[in-house]
């Protein structure tokens, strides 16, 4: 599933096609109505400001102050290539010849829609969000105040709300990183940690956001082109193998419902 540095990567290359450009036609395609694709219409006409983003979520501003908002789910690629397959969405944009944005999202997790001027009540996960990870505001302080109480750190930081953008690969490699186990209580991390996992968060998305994102399976580029972070994974889908620090072999056990990786030994569990 798409994190932030895949969405991070998605937006850097969108940002030079569609800032400025104005979109002739917005509209629904091979899916049915609902809240995933609110509003489409409402862009037609308006130009798109910028090509912005917020955790996982891709934000459009709109001349007409509307914002168009983009959330690839498990499998949504944006592509000016025509998918020959579950196309959700397509932005027709003007210009000396008309252009195509394709949405394609075989699992349909995705959102893309536009949101009213002023209202992101459509958006409840876009509204309560945290820090973003890659500001330079974003402190150990920052992140020691959402982890609280007696939920997993792992659990915690998938949530959203102690730091925006992470989601089961990224968290898996930080607390490996940050020799952290990933059931321990979110209240129990000592400061310490907090902020040797405030560095891991910062220095492994910044990496990941270089070489372009994890392609573990649907993620793509605008380009149409896979992500290089997978052969820099050190805890994520490494179960059986090695860890790269100690040798002892890292196991996977399903944490937050979501399976986890990690080494048993640098990663041990306060008593
Ligand atoms: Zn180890």
């Amino acid at each position: 599933m798409p994190e932030l540095p895949e969405v991070e990567t998605v937006r850097r290359e969108l940002a030079p096609w569609l800032t400025g450009r104005r979109i002739l036609r917005a509209r629904r395609a091979d899916a049915p109505p609902g809240p995933k694709y609110a509003h489409l219409e409402r862009a037609d006409g308006q130009r798109i400001e910028a090509v912005t983003r917020r955790g996982k979520f891709l934000v459009l501003p709109l001349s007409g102050g509307d914002e168009l908002i983009i959330h690839l789910g498990m499998t949504g690629v944006v592509s000016p290539t025509p998918p020959a397959d579950h196309v959700r969405v397509t932005l027709t944009l003007d210009g000396p010849a008309p252009e195509v944005v394709y949405f394609r999202d075989p699992r349909r997790f995705g959102r893309f829609l536009v949101a009213l001027e002023g209202d992101r009540s459509a958006l409840p996960t876009l509204a309560a969000i945290g820090p973003e990870p890659l500001a330079p505001e974003f402190t150990a302080a920052q992140l020691a105040a959402g982890l609280h109480g007696r939920a997993g750190v792992k659990a915690t930081l998938l949530g959203q709300r102690a730091v925006a953008g992470l989601g089961n690969i990224y968290v898996d490699e930080a607390l490996w990183r940050a020799r952290i186990h990933p059931e321990t209580a979110a209240a129990d991390v000592s400061r310490g940690k907090i902020a040797t996992l405030r560095d891991a968060i910062v220095d492994i998305l910044t990496a990941a956001v270089e070489a372009r994102g994890t392609t573990l399976s649907d993620y793509r580029t605008v380009g149409g082109e896979e992500g290089e972070y997978v052969g820099r994974l050190d805890a994520y889908g490494r179960d059986g193998q090695p860890c790269r620090r100690c040798g002892t072999t890292l196991v996977r056990r399903v944490v937050a419902q979501r399976g986890t990786h990690f080494c048993p030994r640098c990663q041990r569990r306060r008593a």
